[in-house]
């Protein structure tokens, strides 16, 4: 059993990913600040399942806090540590640009010098698929330039991959950064896509389609990116031989050790238009489709190169995006039909 620490555990995948630690045996401590870029209810509703678990713990903190985070390590041993709080989304971000900047990279700074202080196994961090910006060249694979992101919240996942490096290479602080696609499922979060053409069908009210639905997504579903996630943690080596400070790193480069970065998607991108049919299909009910231009900061397409995650853990999402959305609809109703 591994005391691990999930920051953002009250979050999407923070919840699915502690929920499966638990049910494996482990020890999780969740911090959160349960930020209202989303209906708080969603989150303690989270937490109101994970604390079913005894050997779940939680602390309402924000990362950016120097102190409660460094008495947070002093008070646990933490061995791993999988980082998913951030500010979420690419159009928030054009509104709140001080703010991502200060969850997302200076609140990983202080959770990496807490890391390095207490000599953390492995951290895992919630990188994007944003951060390839407006690249035609599919699918994303690691190896491509990342240099022009065109969020700031891209920007701020970018850095993030930067500053981990630079752990990894001054202090042997084993760090794998998850550049995750566009994840959707059950508890999944109501500012997505997946979330808000359902509520929409349901409700008999306008889809907003961007770009006359001629967009596609890698949608992965949730599920895969946990096993995903759990597999790194379980299977990637950490703590091997110390990069030397006189080495110039190759920042794709897997083999050095100890800095690793892989892209996690299903590996099948789908159309915006046939996702809206999907979800039709399953609720028996058509959609109301308004059309929009492009957003600024949205990208045409974004489909994921796996091959590298596959090969190193065994890594192979299952889930068609049917199964998918079919599993979101039956939670989505049974959730609301309890009064939520
Ligand atoms: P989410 O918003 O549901 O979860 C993030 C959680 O972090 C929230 O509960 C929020 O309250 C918390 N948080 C934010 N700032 C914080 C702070 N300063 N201190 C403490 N807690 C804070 O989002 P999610 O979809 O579960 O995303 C999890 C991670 O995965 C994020 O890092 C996100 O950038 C990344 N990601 C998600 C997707 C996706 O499709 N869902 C895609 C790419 C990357």
């Amino acid at each position: 059993m591994n005391h691990i620490l999930v920051t953002g555990a009250a979050g999407f995948i923070g919840f699915h990913v502690t929920a499966r630690l638990l049910s494996q045996g482990h020890r999780v401590t969740g911090v959160d600040n349960l930020n209202s870029h989303y209906d708080v209810r969603l989150k303690r509703d989270r937490l109101a399942e994970l604390r079913q678990f005894e050997t779940f713990e939680f602390h309402e903190a924000d990362i950016t806090d120097v102190e409660s985070l460094s008495h947070l390590f002093v008070q646990n041993p933490f061995q791993k540590v999988i980082h998913l709080a951030a500010e979420v989304g690419v159009r928030n971000s054009l509104l709140k640009p001080l703010e991502y900047v200060q969850s997302n990279v200076l609140g990983f700074v202080n959770l990496l010098e807490q890391c390095r202080l207490k000599e953390v196994e492995h951290v895992v961090y919630a990188s994007s698929s944003s951060v390839y910006g407006a690249n035609r060249k599919i699918p994303y694979s690691t190896h491509d330039a990342v240099d022009h992101p065109i969020s700031l919240y891209a920007a701020t996942k970018r850095a993030d991959e930067l500053i981990a490096h630079s752990y990894s290479h001054l202090y042997d602080l084993p760090t794998t950064g998850l550049r995750f696609f566009t994840v959707y499922g059950p508890w999944g979060r109501p500012d997505m896509a997946v979330y808000l053409f359902t509520k929409a069908i349901l409700e008999g009210t306008p889809i907003k389609v961007f770009n006359h639905g001629n967009l596609k997504r890698d949608f992965t579903y949730v599920d895969d990116i946990v096993s995903g996630v759990l597999g790194v943690l379980e299977q990637i080596p950490v703590r091997t031989e110390p990069v030397s400070e006189a080495t110039a790193v190759d920042l794709n480069d897997q083999t050095v050790a100890p800095y690793r970065l892989y892209n996690i998607g299903n590996h099948q991108p789908v159309g915006i238009a046939r996702l809206i049919d999907v979800i039709e299909q399953r609720i028996g009910k058509p959609a109301i489709r308004e059309n929009f231009p492009m957003q600024p900061g949205d990208v045409l397409e974004t489909y994921a190169d796996i091959s590298e995650l596959q090969q190193a853990t065994g890594f192979t999402p299952s889930t068609s995006i049917e199964q998918g959305i079919d599993r979101f609809v039956d939670w989505y109703l049974a959730y609301h039909s309890r009064g939520k």
